[in-house]
């Protein structure tokens, strides 16, 4: 039986967090991803390396591909025995010509699923501490395109909560249609721009001074506007607009949620080195070693990634003790089976160097699987207590290009290494002063300082 098949996914509005656990697990298995701008970029990085992942664009005015190209485009797939997802913002049904979407493959005999999505009509009220219902203020809302193909008048339903969306060209005309239906010059508005993403803006107004208001602050797409009482309760209930925003440019962001409003933009990736002759070398003797040192989690991964290679596990190191630079590294390893001998109270070279110095290294064999460019304090200060250390590269990190990022719209900033501390001021320069610079721990604050960026150390989730 063919395979070959159209998933129709809404990915939600923006926060990458929103889409559904059933298109989240489409978009990992995708053979083919069609996008267009209104989703979360960031949903591209789940893509299997091997994926086709096209954009098939659609700004408000510059259609990157004619609607009917797409629809060819699905069925082309999908008689290929492809599994396509098909990527629309929101809800694919609301707005988004999901409908022709599916009706073409309908037609074409090809088989489709279509997997629901949260719209901005419902999700950027929320994220502005707007309910689009409420007991007090409206039994009812209304949802309404703000763009028109033919220059009609717009028509206003009866409703106590009206929603536009694709209105900011039209904002005008919006205004004077819901002021000819009876609505109140003091009637409260408000518009929600990049709703739910880190870059969220809210204006509010009343009909009369809104287009002024909104001109003024420059309003972008996409927007949505919101009219009614509800938009009273923006100001009490504004609970994201509240929420520090944390630009991370490591790995792992979902460590630091405690400290805001995640904004990951990779500017750094780990990739395991090609040439292992000096890990191998060392894995022919790994009896004469007395210590093992881990500076890293992915030291720990790079490491026992080869031993597996070479048929080996844990127990090839059972002679040796293991110390470990970190809470996290040290978590890491319990996954290998080990539990580290060694985890020095401060989280640093100098800490472990410390801790090193009670006991007797003279003649001590130390291996130390690290970075390619590491820092030579830890092998210098155990060479200058008599150990004899072998240092082996098992991975590098290597700068990769980061997603565009706004940073008038960054609270704070989460250097996770020094290799990314670096990568930032080559690519913004300094950090702007309304920031906050925040580092792991005290070798990233050195380099980071190195960099000519002023960073404390980030407090913890479990402190
Ligand atoms: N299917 C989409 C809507 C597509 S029509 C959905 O369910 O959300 C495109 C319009 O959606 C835009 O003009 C804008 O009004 C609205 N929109 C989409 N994403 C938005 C966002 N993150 N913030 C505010 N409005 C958004």
């Amino acid at each position: 039986m063919s395979k070959g098949k159209v998933y129709l996914v809404g990915s939600g509005p923006g926060d990458v967090g929103l889409i559904t656990v059933k298109g989240y697990e489409l978009v990992r298995q995708a053979d083919v991803i069609l996008y267009d701008h209104l989703m979360p970029m960031e949903l591209l990085q789940l893509a299997r390396e091997d994926a086709e992942v096209i954009s098939v664009g659609k700004f408000a005015s510059k259609h990157t591909m004619s609607q009917e190209r797409i629809n060819a485009l699905l069925i082309e797939k999908a008689a290929d025995n492809k599994v396509v997802v098909r990527l629309k913002g929101g809800d694919p049904f609301v707005f988004g010509r999901g409908g022709e979407e599916v009706e073409a493959c309908a037609e074409a005999g090809v088989d489709f699923e279509i997997i629901p999505g949260i719209t901005s009509a419902l999700s950027a009220p929320t994220y502005a501490g707007i309910p689009p219902t409420h007991r007090d203020f409206t039994a009812n809302i209304a949802i309404v395109t703000g763009h028109r193909r033919d220059e009609k008048e717009l028509e206003i339903p009866n409703a106590g909560t009206i929603v536009f969306l694709m209105g900011v060209a039209n904002i005008q005309k919006i205004i004077d249609s819901l002021l000819k239906a009876g609505w109140s010059p003091q009637a409260k508005i408000a518009a929600v721009e990049n709703g739910t993403r880190y870059n969220q803006r809210v204006i509010t107004g009343t009909l009369e001074n809104f287009v002024r208001t909104v001109r003024q602050e420059k309003l972008g797409t996409p927007a949505i506007f919101i009219v009614g009482k509800v938009v009273g309760l923006h100001e009490k209930l504004n609970w994201f607009g509240r929420k520090p925003r944390v630009l991370v440019l490591g790995t792992h962001p979902e460590k630091y949620t405690h400290l805001g409003t995640i904004v990951h933009r990779p500017m750094v990736k780990c990739v395991g080195l090609e040439d292992c002759s000096q890990l191998e070398k060392a894995l022919e003797q790994l009896e004469t070693f007395n210590w093992l040192i881990f500076t890293s989690a992915n030291g720990a991964k790079y490491f026992f990634d080869r031993l597996k290679c070479k048929g080996l596990d844990a127990r090839a190191i059972a002679s040796m003790k293991v110390a470990a630079i970190g809470k996290t590294t040290a978590k890491r390893l319990t996954a290998f089976g080990i539990v580290a001998d060694l985890v020095p109270e401060r989280e640093s070279s100098a800490g472990l160097l410390e801790e090193f110095g009670a006991l007797d290294m003279m003649n001590k064999k130390v291996l130390l699987p690290q970075a390619r460019v590491a820092s030579e304090e830890l092998p210098e200060g155990l060479a200058g207590l008599g150990a004899v250390v072998e240092e082996i590269a098992v991975y590098e990190t290597v700068e990769i290009e980061p997603a565009d990022v706004d940073l008038e719209h960054i609270d704070k900033i989460l250097f996770t290494s020094g290799s990314t501390a670096r990568a930032f001021v080559k690519k913004f320069g300094q950090v702007p002063a309304h920031i906050k610079a925040y580092c792991l721990g005290e070798p990233t604050q050195a380099s980071a300082k190195k960099h000519g960026i002023e960073a404390e150390i980030v407090p913890r989730k479990d402190d």
